[in-house]
């Protein structure tokens, strides 16, 4: 125990130190904005110490994040610079269905001009950064989303994941006729090796956009199709499903694709169907 005199010293040197320096941690910011926080109030409170912190409670046992483990493609749809490519995007690559296909397309675009690869990417950047948040590993199809780049085409969207992911998640928008809306799914052709998986999947995202209030396509039946005219399905050798968020040529589809409050809504319910999708597939994995 300190005699008194050395607690006293201690408190003289506390105060001396409170005159010139920043509080301790835990003190208050000296840049605090609130009213209370003068320096009349700071006073009283040297010679009362304050009150140690309460001691943080031990950390419980760590949950194991949702989508921990899985590797999840996330595919936006076109590039905002292919139409500045035509040459690139016009080759010819494989389409995964025997044929060939062109590299890529420019996508289509809102009446106002907001283009299908903008809409694409602001709801891809979304999904990412909720995918991360439950604990999956992102792989993206590309980077940017600039006027200065092309593709990458639609075999090497299809293929990314092959070598370990879990499954492809495609983000598009449609060009539909003007009085149609809606969003609508698109899975591999029936006798691919992973069109039950990916019907699985498709059926999620369905729920998933029905359930936050989107409407299924008005001229898609069933809002789902199966074929093989899509590359990015044919050449995934991984449960794999396009989704087409909304019809860009109609004004409300138009509208909430391009609002950032619309686009939230479409990226939780995007992620909330990979979840459900994970949730209900028996190895815990696809
Ligand atoms: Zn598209």
């Amino acid at each position: 125990m300190p005699s008194a005199s050395r607690a006293g010293a201690i408190l003289l040197l506390t105060l001396g130190l409170l005159a010139g320096c920043t509080p301790p941690d835990g003190g208050a910011p000296a840049a605090d904005p609130s009213p209370s926080a003068t320096a009349s109030d700071t006073t009283p409170a040297t010679a009362t110490p304050t009150p140690a912190a309460p001691a943080v409670p031990a950390a419980p046992e760590a949950v194991p994040l949702p989508l921990a483990g899985l590797v999840i493609v996330v595919d936006p749809g076109h590039q905002l610079g292919n139409r500045n490519f035509p040459r690139e995007i016009n080759a010819l690559v494989d389409a995964g269905n025997g044929g060939t296909k062109a590299c890529n397309t420019t996508g289509t675009a809102t009446d106002d001009g907001v283009p299908e690869a903008t809409v694409t990417w602001d709801v891809s950047a979304l999904v990412v950064a909720d995918l991360r948040a439950r604990g999956a590993e992102v792989v993206l199809t590309r980077e940017t989303n600039s006027d200065d780049d092309w593709g990458p085409c639609i075999d090497v969207r299809g293929s990314t994941g092959n070598d370990r992911a879990d499954l492809l998640l495609s983000i598009h928008a449609d060009g539909g006729p003007a009085t149609a809306h809606g969003f609508h799914v698109l899975l591999p052709a029936v006798d691919s090796p992973v069109h039950d998986d990916s019907l699985r999947l498709g059926e999620a995202v369905r729920v998933g956009l029905e359930t936050a209030g989107i409407d299924p396509a008005t001229y898609v039946e069933g809002a789902m199709r199966a074929s093989d005219d899509y590359a990015t399905l044919n050449l995934s050798a991984k449960p794999a499903v396009i989704v087409e968020l909304g019809n860009m040529r109609h004004d409300g589809d138009a509208a909430a694709l391009t609002d950032p409050a619309g686009q939230a809504v479409l990226a939780l319910a995007l992620v909330d169907a990979v979840e459900a999708y994970v949730v209900a597939t028996p190895t815990g994995a696809p």
